[in-house]
């Protein structure tokens, strides 16, 4: 475990984080890697109408303790391959595998930018294919 503020290089290769652009009219993506958001110069560019963003430190620092998070799960990925969240339903119960919501649910954190509520999406590739089967 490294400081607060660092996340895993390996982890942050693979986390991407994307949220819908801000511009009037405009239906871009705007992408990023974790790790070239960690760098100095960063900043992320809408593919569309290429709007620049740049992410404020308190911002950059709630998106690396996502990712943290990220990682401590992915610690744990053997024992959570025995873990289960109980759902009640009508005539019973269902067992959901923990790495199931983990893994096949997308991450998402609402975190306030500019004066509004954006959705940041974070997609995590697994570490390998053969994970949470
Ligand atoms: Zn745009």
């Amino acid at each position: 475990m490294g400081a607060m503020n660092t996340v895993p290089g390996d982890l942050a290769d693979k986390a991407k984080i994307d949220f819908g652009c801000f511009e009037e009219g405009c239906d871009g993506s705007v992408s990023f890697r974790l790790a070239d958001m960690n760098s100095r110069t960063f900043q992320a560019v809408c593919p569309k109408c290429h709007r620049p963003y740049e992410l404020d430190a308190a911002l950059k620092e709630k998106l690396n303790r996502l990712l943290h998070l990220i990682d401590s799960i992915r610690e744990a990925e053997d024992i959570l391959g025995d873990c289960y969240v109980s759902v009640n339903v009508a005539g019973g119960s269902v067992r959901v595998p923990y790495a199931l919501l983990l893994t096949r649910l997308n991450t998402l954190i609402t975190l306030n930018y500019g004066g509004r509520s954006v959705d940041f999406h974070l997609r995590v590739e697994p570490s390998s294919p053969e994970t949470f089967r």
